[in-house]
């Protein structure tokens, strides 16, 4: 009789472990915040702090890549800036590199390029150094990777000689159409058409993980743990609660960036290379030859957000 019952334990344990197996990092680019219009430091700071208290409700451990140039105006260091970095990193939050003005490798030199990232530390590393949080991370603004393997290679070299570890994303969106579509109807004070645009974002990012989590099973033969890449936006401010409600019914639990990193899936190598800035559930498809039938399932923006956002 106790062995049946320790059976029927182990089973349980192993069914339940397994209803965990979807993992999800969530990833916030260009910090300090991304707003559309001049705002007061109150506002930018009410960004942060509303990310800041869902990652808490849903237990996200979640990191920020951020553009140090935003926390200039004018070439006068503005500190209610710095503030926000400082509430992410003293909350928990690690902070990672984002370029000092969010640079495209693919317009710029490497010499250019590579003073970019150096100058897009300072305060990050300074802030996370008092912390004791770890910066290490590196995401390419645009996800533009470079055009070609040999300058893909240069970028990697230079960064892992600095110390830091490249971050693919691979649940790529449109969120700062939404983002940009969703301010305007907040400036314009449209509760109505702030809450239409809050729920096709939510329902499009749905269907965008599951068109990943498909895209990821073709590729692999199962759900890779995935990095999804969000802005620090009032769009997210407002609705991060319900996009983790969401993922969580799906059943995904969140871990951190370097957890999501361990997935082998990540060792995957590139092969092809373009102008674009893509998931890397994309260019690892690209590189092992599929093609545009693959991509078609890939969800779109609906016009009348893109409209909005004009
Ligand atoms: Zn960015």
């Amino acid at each position: 009789m106790m062995k049946l019952l320790l059976m029927l334990f182990l089973s349980l344990v192993a069914a339940a472990s397994f209803g965990q197996t979807k993992q999800m990092a969530v990833t916030v680019d260009d910090l300090p915040t991304v707003v559309y219009s001049k705002e007061t430091p109150d506002f930018h700071m009410g960004i942060a702090q509303q990310l800041i208290d869902t990652f808490e409700r849903y237990d996200i451990p979640a990191i920020g890549y951020v553009n140090e140039g935003k926390l200039y105006t004018n070439g006068t260091l503005d500190s209610s800036q710095v503030d926000i970095l400082e509430l992410w990193v003293a909350n928990g939050y690690e902070l990672g590199n984002h370029t000092f003005s969010h640079a495209s490798y693919h317009r710029l030199p490497f010499q250019q390029y590579s003073a970019e990232v150096l100058n897009g530390a300072k305060y990050s590393r300074m802030l996370s150094d008092k912390y004791n949080r770890s910066f290490t991370y590196f995401r390419h603004p645009f996800l533009h990777i470079g055009t070609s393997k040999k300058k893909a290679d240069s970028l990697s070299r230079f960064l892992n000689k600095q110390g830091y570890i490249e971050a693919p994303v691979t649940i790529d969106n449109e969120d700062y159409i939404f983002a940009k579509a969703y301010h305007i109807a907040y400036s314009k004070g449209d509760n109505a058409l702030m809450g239409k645009i809050g729920k096709a974002y939510v329902s499009y990012m749905v269907d965008k993980v599951k068109y990943f989590e498909w895209a990821s099973k073709q590729l692999f033969d199962r759900n890779i743990a995935q990095t999804l890449l969000i802005h620090a936006n009032l769009l997210n401010a407002h609705c991060l609660d319900d996009l983790a409600e969401a993922y969580q019914e799906l059943g995904y639990e969140f871990i951190s960036q370097s957890k999501v990193l361990e997935d082998e899936a990540y060792q995957e190598p590139i092969t092809k290379y373009g102008s674009w800035g893509i998931s890397w559930i994309d260019r690892w498809a690209l590189s092992r030859g599929k093609k545009g039938d693959f991509f078609e399932k890939d969800p779109r923006t609906p016009e009348f957000v893109k409209a909005l956002a004009q």
